[in-house]
């Protein structure tokens, strides 16, 4: 099914004055074919579409809709925080409660800084692993997504250990080949690398599950292995848990995987919708930040009161609900309905979940890295993720996106979705 009429006539205007008429690329639907719809409102787990359709939505606004949509203890703490000044740029006590919150959560972050945006995070984090460690290298995972500065719109060149190459235009070479890109789960290409670079890399960065190519887990001994071998060679770790933290767990993946990093990233659901990020770590480490130390970094908007109560309201009312094991129930049952449909159907599709994070790569191979992610028959994603929104189920425009269930989503949905998915998968 056309996006409705009113969507369609907004996607018209938009492209005169927003390239591709979107301001993030993935929401232009390159890659499932059609025209997006604009989202007029959105509650608990629905959204609605400017021409009025409704949809169950499996993608919460790419993560930080852990509660649903517009949660009244967020929208709450939004207003009254409003109400006395919406930026002041000078420190607030929503700050203090945030930093200690997080350090109170997440064991491993003794201080942390807030930014706006995973990015800035993910940015901030590498330049302060350069300027401890006083070497310039930096490693990462192919299929890993760390937002988009340049020294991580990075992609592994043909061999696993070739320097990489920019993923993007505009990104100059002389920055890309100071990435380094290997495979995910390869402990061979890692041992490799360190014994011939290890000694020149600042910083190994990576998603602990991988939530940017599908979701992509770990084999045991992964993470394990990093952190060795990082600890070893002087190495800063650095977990990008802006997608995790906070969704999987109190402390994120390095609680459930019992791996303590130097730095982690966040964002997403620290945000509570709101624009947020924050990086932190070893104080040891972040205290090479100006004004205590030489590594600049700064935001006229980081710590921003209303963004702060808004994420902090998220926080709170998931630890009130009991959130993770709520999560976890709901994941469950999808699971159960999933690995049901496929079984009745004949199909090898391989399913991965954690807790409330799930994705369905349509392929026969198990996929723990990003060229077995690349196996998947793209065309039959397409015909199910099309079939699925005209029927009412909102699942990311993308096979390489991970799914998200919320707070929000009840039992009643939960059928709604499956009936809907074993339609989609037997007209395939
Ligand atoms: C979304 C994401 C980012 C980037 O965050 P933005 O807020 O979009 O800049 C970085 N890392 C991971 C793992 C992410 O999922």
């Amino acid at each position: 099914m056309p996006s409705g009429p009113i969507s369609t006539k907004l996607f018209e205007l938009a492209k005169n004055h927003i390239p591709g008429g979107v301001n993030s690329p993935v929401r232009a639907f390159r890659n499932v074919g059609g025209d997006p719809f604009f989202v007029r409102r959105a509650k608990g787990c629905r959204i609605w579409d400017v021409d009025g359709r409704e949809m169950i939505d499996f993608v919460g606004t790419w993560g930080p809709a852990i509660l649903g949509h517009a949660p009244v203890p967020v929208i709450e703490a939004i207003h009254s925080a409003a109400k006395e000044g919406v930026s002041f740029g000078i420190p607030n006590p929503y700050e203090v409660e945030m930093a200690r919150t997080i350090c109170e959560w997440v064991p491993s972050i003794e201080k942390v800084r807030m930014v706006s945006s995973g990015t800035e995070a993910t940015m901030s984090a590498i330049r302060l692993a350069r300027g401890f460690t006083r070497r310039h290298r930096l490693v990462k995972f192919d299929g890993c997504y760390h937002g988009h500065s340049d020294s991580l719109l990075v992609a592994a060149g043909s061999g696993a250990l070739t320097h990489g190459h920019p993923d993007s235009a505009g990104v100059p070479p002389a920055f890309a080949e100071l990435t380094t890109v290997l495979p995910f789960n390869d402990e061979a290409a890692l041992e490799e690398f360190f014994d011939r670079q290890g000694h020149e890399t600042a910083a190994l960065i990576v998603e602990p599950y991988p939530a940017n190519a599908g979701l992509i887990l770990p084999k045991p001994g992964f993470l394990q292995k990093l952190r060795d071998i990082t600890a070893k060679h002087g190495v800063i770790l650095i977990f990008d848990e802006v997608m995790t933290g906070f969704r999987l767990a109190k402390g994120g993946v390095q609680e459930i995987e019992g791996i303590k990093p130097d730095l982690t990233c966040l964002g997403k659901v620290i945000g509570g919708g709101l624009p947020v990020g924050a990086f932190g770590g070893r104080a040891d480490i972040m205290d090479h930040l100006a004004p205590l130390g030489p590594v600049y970094q700064a935001g006229t908007l980081s710590g921003n009161p209303v963004a702060l109560a808004a994420g902090l309201a998220q926080l709170r009312e998931l630890e009130r609900q009991n959130g993770y094991a709520a999560l976890e129930d709901l994941g469950r049952m999808m699971e159960d309905a999933v690995l049901g449909i496929l079984r009745s159907k004949g199909l090898n599709y391989r399913w991965y979940r954690r807790g409330s994070m799930f994705c369905l790569f349509f392929t026969e191979k198990e996929v723990g890295n990003l060229q077995d992610a690349k196996t998947s028959d793209l065309a039959a994603f397409r015909r199910f993720f099309h079939h699925c929104l005209d029927n009412g189920v909102y699942f990311a425009p993308s096979q390489f996106e991970t799914g998200f269930i919320s707070m929000a989503h009840t039992e009643a949905d939960m059928t709604r979705t499956a009936e809907i998915a074993a339609a989609a998968l037997a007209a395939l």
